[in-house]
């Protein structure tokens, strides 16, 4: 009976909300404890270098083992965090913990790695973010150039005039800045040229289909050739397959990410891959890469 299972579904459409509203709520309250109980690591995806096939940093990815779920994904708990203002004590631990494992590589013999660290629009808004970023560096011993924040076009576009003025103060204390899924926003490409910035990374939903799609392609086509006439370096993420990493290297894309080379991995698969006994697949980059 139709009319019967219509009523059901409303009942049953009610309890299935009530029931991700009251897990919403768990998850938001397990996630303010979990700093305090150590639930939080740091995974490291390499950035490589196209024309040399050598990894220079890594970008720091947040990764919360929940006691009872295991690993939350942070699509899912980040966008949490931040609405309730968590993410900035978190983002200070991510930075933190990020500059001093990279120093701590610097220590043992890799002085050039750089490491990228994600900012989220909420921790950008707070007044304190430069000096917080001063005082950590200052604290762990890490040289400025080696820190790349990760900004999203939301982030830097949002409709504040202090914006290119935080940008400005991040550039002169020497922290480079990348800004991040470049084309899923509402930036026009010109529109990189009022920010200092150092890095756009072309989003991965256009790498996706590069081999296939010609919108996505000649769209990729033209962040790259407009980056390098700003004087931004772009870099490609979610690489997967040899045929994105051939266009990338063709239209001189300068560097790569993503699975084809290494997923995000934890601190001591890094120290293995610094130290040759690991070794990257894209070491073997192929003839196409090796453009200089
Ligand atoms: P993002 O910064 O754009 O990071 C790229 C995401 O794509 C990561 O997902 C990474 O694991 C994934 N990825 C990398 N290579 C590939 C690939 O070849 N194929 C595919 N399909 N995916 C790939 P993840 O680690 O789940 O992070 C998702 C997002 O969460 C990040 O996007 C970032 O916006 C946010 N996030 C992660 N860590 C932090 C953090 O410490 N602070 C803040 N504020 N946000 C973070
Ligand atoms: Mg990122
Ligand atoms: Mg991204
Ligand atoms: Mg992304």
């Amino acid at each position: 009976n139709v009319k019967e299972r219509g009523r059901n579904d409303v009942q049953f459409h009610t309890l299935a909300m009530s029931e991700s509203v009251r897990q919403r709520a768990t998850l938001e309250n397990d996630l303010r404890l979990a700093l305090g109980r150590s639930e939080f690591r740091l995974d490291y995806q390499p950035k490589i270098q196209v024309n040399t096939g050598r990894m220079r940093g890594v970008e720091a990815l947040l990764r919360w083992d929940h006691p009872e779920h295991g690993l939350v994904s942070p699509a899912r708990f980040v966008p949490l965090a931040e609405d309730t203002g968590q993410i900035v004590a978190i983002g200070e631990w991510v930075l933190r913990t990020a500059c001093a494992q990279t120093q701590a590589w610097h220590a043992a013999g890799y002085p050039d790695l750089t490491v990228s660290v994600n900012v989220s629009a909420c921790q950008f808004r707070q007044p304190e973010l430069v000096d917080t970023i001063a005082d950590i560096l200052a604290q762990t011993g890490l040289e400025a150039r080696y820190l790349d924040l990760e900004l999203t076009e939301g982030v830097i576009m949002q409709d504040r005039d202090d914006v290119i003025e935080t940008l400005r103060s991040l550039k002169k204390i020497g922290v480079t800045l990348s800004l991040d899924d470049f084309g899923t926003g509402y930036s026009s490409l010109s529109y990189l040229k009022r920010f200092p910035i150092d890095f756009v990374k072309i989003d991965q939903s256009f790498i996706h289909d590069i081999t296939t799609n010609p919108s996505d392609a000649s769209l990729t086509k033209a962040i790259i050739t407009m980056a390098h006439s700003l004087g931004l370096k772009a870099i490609a993420e979610g690489v997967e397959t040899d045929g994105q990493l051939g266009f990338l290297a063709k239209h001189r894309c300068d560097e790569v990410q993503g699975y084809l080379f290494s997923r995000p991995v934890s601190s001591t698969i890094i120290d293995a891959v610094l130290c040759g006994s690991f070794v990257l697949p894209s070491s073997d980059l192929p003839d196409h890469c090796h453009l200089h």
